[in-house]
């Protein structure tokens, strides 16, 4: 099965260094067996279209779920789509807890990225606390159920488990914890189980293809090593060599 690989840029890469990546970027998958994505500034959407040189999805790495309005600052899924973008990342750690934004607004963003006809990606993931407390599977549930009402039964979506702490610490789950967590989300969703389910979390060239060989692993979300194109070329490659 094909495997996703994803780049999110956070708050890095504006147009100029954008379009200076895909100068670079020379990855050598193949499309049918690597499909990659990248969640980029909303202000850099035009510039990777204008500058990738090989097929890549395009993302935004948050959205207003009002459709329009005075909401200074804000952009709406029908503008990111407007610009370009067919991905919304939804619920991203950072979001949740450097922003305090809550389950239910998570649901919300999913709903205006399904109203858009944006693919939402939804970021769920526990914090180092709730896993050692073996809260796990109650906060995962917990997640999962609370945006599931938004995606009304259809469309594509897919669910990003990022632990949060293994985002940006260099820590990352054991390819047999990312695993036992997509098992956890996938009977979570219920009937829409089939959605493809990324890790993120210290994604790095050297455990690329073990995480991504895992049962139940569909690809993966990568923060920091997805700003270096070389560093993420071989994230890809990874991708491919997990293919079965
Ligand atoms: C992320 O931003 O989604 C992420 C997983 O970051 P990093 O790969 O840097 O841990």
């Amino acid at each position: 099965m094909r495997k996703i690989v994803a780049g999110n840029w956070k708050m890095n890469h504006g147009p100029v260094a954008a379009a200076g990546f895909f100068d670079r970027f020379r990855p050598e998958t193949d499309p049918e067996s690597v499909e990659l994505i990248f969640f980029v500034a909303g202000l850099s959407l035009h510039a990777v279209e204008a500058s990738a040189r090989v097929p890549v999805g395009l993302g935004v790495q948050n959205i207003h779920w009002e459709p329009s309005g005075a909401l200074t600052g804000e952009m709406s899924a029908e503008m990111a789509a407007e610009a370009g973008a067919s991905y919304i990342l939804a619920g991203h750690s950072e979001r949740r807890h450097v922003f305090g934004e809550t389950d239910a607004e998570v649901s919300r963003k999913v709903a205006a990225a399904v109203r858009a006809g944006l693919v939402p990606v939804v970021c769920v993931g526990e914090l180092l606390e709730e896993r050692r407390a073996g809260r796990l599977a109650e906060v995962l549930r917990r997640q999962v159920s609370a945006f599931v009402p938004a995606l009304r039964g259809s469309g594509e979506f897919m669910v990003a488990y990022e632990p949060v702490w293994a985002i940006g610490t260099g820590e990352t789950a054991t390819p047999y914890d990312a695993s036992e967590a997509h098992g956890i989300v996938r009977e979570a969703l219920g009937a829409l189980g089939k959605a493809p389910i990324l890790y993120g979390g210290s994604v790095k060239p050297g455990n690329a293809a073990a995480l991504m060989s895992a049962p139940d692993v569909d690809g993966v979300l990568v923060g920091g090593a997805s700003l270096e194109p070389e560093v993420f070329a071989r994230i890809a490659a990874a991708g491919e060599q997990s293919v079965e």
